[in-house]
C-alpha cells in the first residue's frame, strides 16, 4: 500500500495500546477505511481530519464474539436498535449467534415448531442483506445448530458464506423439556442428540483453521434434578438459579463433549467458562492437545446472583468471580463476549422482573452495554488484568479464533481502521439516557464505572463519541455496518506455536 500524502484522516497524541505493549506518541493514518501508516511525526502523512487522542488510550475496535439480536423478536428489528449499544462502547465487529428460525425468516415464529427449523443456506441470503442495510457495527454469523441437515452443509456455509463458527446448545438439545428457559420461543425447536454433535464436529474439523464449534456448556438433565428439589425446599430467591446448575454441571460438559472434540480433532469454543472445574477440564484438554478456547462475558465478571438477574450458565458468587479474572488474566480464559440478548416485547424491566426467580423472565438486558466498562472499570482500574491484556482478550483473541485477524482486533498497516479511544479517568453513573438499547435498561443503572470509551471508528468513519461537552455518548445512526465473510485456509487460532504453525502451512490445504 502506497501512503498519499494527505491521507483521510489521522489519530495523534495518544497512547497507542496492543498486547505487544503500550506505545505514547505514535500516530495512525487512515486511509479508504484502512490503517495506511503507524508512526511518529515528522514521517507521516498530512491528514484531512486530525482526531487529538491526547490523554487517551488509543486501542483496535473490540470484536465481541457472541451476540444474540433476533433472539425473541425479528432480526432486523434487533439489530438496528442493539447494534447501536454495541458501537457506543467500542464494539466494532459483531459475532452475532443464531438458529436458522432466528435471521429474517417469514413469517417470524414466536414459538419455533421443528418444522419451522431449515437448513441455513434458505435464510442466509436474507440475514446478510438485513446486516448490510440496518447494522451500525460489521457482523460475522455463528449458526446455531439442530439438525442433521444443517451439520452435513457445514462445508457448504464455509465456502459459500465465509460462515466458518457453529454453536450446539447443549443444555438445549430436548427442547420439549424446557420448562424454564423456553428454547421454542428463543427460535430453537427440533432438539438434537450426540449423533448432530458427532457429525458436526466431524465436518468441522474436516475444514481446518479458522473453523470451530462453540458449545453452550451446561447440564441441564443433571439440573432438572436439583431444580426439582429447590422448588420442594420452598427456594425463590435468585441463588436458586444458580443452585440449580452448579458447577460440575458446566465442567461435566467439557469434559464429555472435549473428549468428542479430541476424537474427532475439532477445534472447540467454551462459550461461558465460568467455573474452577471448568478451568481444570480445559487445561486436562490442553494437555492431550485438545484445541479449546474459553470465553467469558461481563455478566460473570461482575454480577452475583443477589444483584443479578436469571442468565445461562447462571451467574457465579461473589467468591468465585476473583476466580474468574484470574482465569482470564493467567490464560485459561482466552476471550470475553457479552452474550447480549433482549427480550421479547415488551423488554421493560417492570415487565420482566418478579421477586420469584421461578416466575423472573430470563436474560437481563444491555450485556453488550456492560463489556467495555465492565472490562475497563472492573478489570484494569482495578488491576485485575493489564489494557494489554485487555486488547488480547476483547481485540486480538477473538478476531484469531474466529478468523478475522489481522483485518480485525489488529492496529496494523493493512486493518481495517476500527478504532476506540479510551479514557482511563472517565467516571460514568449509569443512566437510561446512556443507552441505545430498545430495551430502554440496563442492570447497572446507578452504578459507577472507571473508564469508558469516548469514541468509536469503524473503518475509518467514527459512528459513535462522547464528546467532552456532552452528558451522554452521541452515535450518528448512519448504520454502515457490513457483514464479515471469513475464508477458509487463511487464518491461524492463537495459543498455537510457531512451529506448529509452519508445519501446517507446508501441507496442502484439505
Ligand atoms: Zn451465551
Amino acid at each position: 500500500m502506497t501512503v498519499p500524502a494527505t491521507v483521510d484522516l489521522k489519530i495523534i497524541g495518544g497512547q497507542v495500546v496492543t498486547s505487544a505493549g503500550i506505545r505514547p506518541g505514535l500516530e495512525i493514518a487512515v486511509q479508504d477505511g484502512k490503517i495506511a501508516a503507524i508512526g511518529v511525526p515528522p514521517f507521516m502523512p498530512a491528514a484531512r481530519q486530525v482526531i487529538d487522542a491526547k490523554g487517551k488510550y488509543v486501542l483496535p475496535g473490540l470484536v465481541d464474539s457472541e451476540a444474540h439480536p433476533g433472539c425473541y423478536v425479528p432480526f432486523e428489528k434487533d439489530l438496528s436498535s442493539e447494534s447501536w449499544e454495541a458501537a457506543s462502547v467500542g464494539v466494532t465487529s459483531w459475532g452475532v449467534h443464531a438458529p436458522s428460525t432466528r435471521l429474517g425468516a417469514e413469517p417470524f415464529q414466536e414459538y419455533v415448531q421443528p418444522e419451522h427449523v431449515l437448513p441455513f443456506s434458505q435464510v442466509i441470503d436474507g440475514a446478510i442483506e438485513i446486516v448490510n442495510r440496518v447494522s451500525a457495527v460489521d457482523v460475522f454469523l455463528t449458526f446455531m445448530l439442530e439438525t442433521d441437515a444443517q451439520a452435513e452443509e457445514i462445508p457448504l456455509y464455509a465456502e459459500k458464506w465465509g460462515v466458518t463458527s457453529h454453536k450446539l446448545y447443549l443444555q438445549s438439545m430436548r427442547p420439549e423439556l424446557d420448562k424454564y428457559w423456553g428454547g421454542r420461543r428463543a427460535g430453537l425447536g427440533h432438539g438434537f442428540d450426540d449423533g448432530t454433535v458427532y457429525l458436526a464436529m466431524e465436518r468441522t474439523a474436516q475444514l481446518g483453521p479458522p473453523a470451530i464449534m462453540c458449545a453452550h456448556m451446561e447440564n441441564w438433565q443433571v439440573g432438572r434434578i436439583f431444580e426439582k428439589r429447590l422448588i420442594e425446599a420452598g427456594r425463590t430467591d435468585f441463588g436458586a438459579w444458580t443452585d440449580r446448575s452448579p458447577d460440575f454441571a458446566e465442567a461435566h460438559h467439557v469434559r464429555s463433549y472435549g473428549y468428542l472434540a479430541k476424537i474427532t480433532g475439532c477445534p472447540l469454543y467454551v462459550q461461558h467458562a465460568t467455573t474452577s472445574l471448568t478451568y481444570e477440564e480445559i487445561l486436562k484438554l490442553r494437555g492431550e492437545g485438545v484445541k479449546v478456547y474459553a470465553q467469558t462475558g461481563p455478566a460473570w465478571l461482575y454480577l452475583t446472583p443477589e444483584n443479578g438477574w436469571r442468565i445461562n450458565v447462571p451467574l457465579r458468587r461473589r467468591d468465585h468471580i476473583e476466580k474468574i479474572w484470574e482465569a482470564l488474566a493467567s490464560g485459561v480464559i482466552d476471550a470475553v463476549g457479552s452474550d447480549h440478548v433482549i427480550s421479547w416485547d415488551p423488554p421493560a424491566r417492570e415487565k420482566m422482573y418478579d421477586e420469584n426467580i421461578w416466575k423472573l423472565r430470563t436474560g437481563f438486558t444491555s450485556r453488550v452495554g456492560l463489556l467495555s466498562p465492565v472490562m475497563l472499570s472492573e478489570g484494569v482500574n482495578k488491576g485485575r488484568i493489564s489494557l494489554e491484556r485487555m486488547v488480547e482478550v476483547c481485540c486480538e483473541n477473538p478476531a484469531k479464533i474466529f478468523g478475522l485477524y489481522p483485518k480485525k482486533g489488529a492496529l496494523q498497516v493493512g486493518s481495517d481502521a476500527d478504532i476506540v479511544l479510551v479514557d482511563l479517568d472517565k467516571e460514568v453513573t449509569l443512566e437510561k439516557k446512556h443507552l441505545f438499547t430498545r430495551s430502554g435498561w440496563s442492570i447497572a443503572e446507578g452504578h459507577t464505572f472507571k473508564g469508558w470509551p469516548v469514541m468509536t471508528i469503524l473503518r475509518g468513519n467514527v459512528v459513535s463519541q462522547w464528546p467532552d461537552d456532552s452528558d451522554r455518548p452521541v452515535v450518528t445512526r448512519e448504520p454502515l455496518g457490513e457483514y464479515l465473510p471469513r475464508v477458509l485456509g487463511q487464518q491461524n487460532h492463537p495459543l498455537e506455536d510457531r512451529t506448529a504453525a509452519s508445519e501446517r502451512a507446508s501441507v496442502p490445504a484439505r
